[in-house]
């Protein structure tokens, strides 16, 4: 019988589908600058603002359209055109107001563990978006707690755990990233269960899969019941 109390989701590509719909933006992004550079040239560019900006503008589809704008003006050496920045600023719009989709078995699974087991959701990005994917989403009923962090790193969840007086040893959390999911919980004496997204954004990417007896890696979220089971 395992003593795991709580389990906490991440939230953007755990639960609900997100990276494919930036992927597919910075698609359009190489479209629109084909006549400055080549696409992987944008991409490459894009990254690198996106990286100088996050400090400023944090995780969220706010800093990246801006980071696109910028990105769009450098790129193009100032020659882009008003219409092609609206076009760039229509499609972050598009981002914050499409429709929820969820992972397969999302649902199933937070009805199984929520039986057994206290759940939270620990999510990173604007709030406005956030709190509108999680009314979308219609799962908030499942969780005791749902939390809107600007960064996922040991002092965020370090603090989160003393707030809810969480004992690491009785907590996992569950989530497509390893860096922000994964390896604080696992430096905080936790379980760390990585469920790989088919993309993964240039921020969350991770060469090694940590080599540590609380690491857990599954390939879709619907074997997480068995694995907390098991545990
Ligand atoms: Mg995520």
């Amino acid at each position: 019988m395992s003593s795991l109390e709580t389990i906490a989701f991440d939230a953007d590509d755990t639960l609900w589908h997100t990276e494919n719909h930036f992927q597919a933006t910075q698609v359009r992004l190489s479209e629109i600058l084909d006549a400055y550079a080549p696409h992987d040239e944008v991409q490459t560019r894009l990254h690198g603002v996106e990286e100088r900006n996050v400090k400023l503008f944090g995780y969220g589809v706010k800093g990246f359209t801006l980071s696109m704008i910028e990105a769009a003006i450098e790129i193009s050496d100032q020659r882009i055109s008003a219409a092609d920045i609206h076009e760039i600023a229509m499609m972050g719009k598009a981002m914050l107001d499409r429709p929820m989709e969820l992972l397969p078995d999302v649902e199933a699974v937070l009805a199984d563990l929520g039986r057994s087991h206290r759940l939270i959701m620990i999510t990173k990005g604007d709030v406005m978006d956030q709190q509108n994917k999680i009314s979308q989403s219609g799962l908030a009923h499942y969780f005791e707690a749902i939390e809107i962090v600007a960064l996922k790193d040991t002092a965020t969840y370090d603090a989160l755990f003393a707030r809810f007086g969480l004992q690491p040893g009785q907590t996992l959390m569950v989530g497509n990233s390893i860096p922000s999911d994964v390896t604080p919980i696992l430096e905080l004496g936790g379980y760390g269960v990585h469920v790989p997204y088919h993309v993964t954004a240039s921020f969350e990417r991770h060469q090694a899969e940590p080599n540590h007896s609380r690491y857990r890696r599954i390939e879709r979220i619907g074997s997480l019941p068995d694995l907390v089971a098991n545990l």
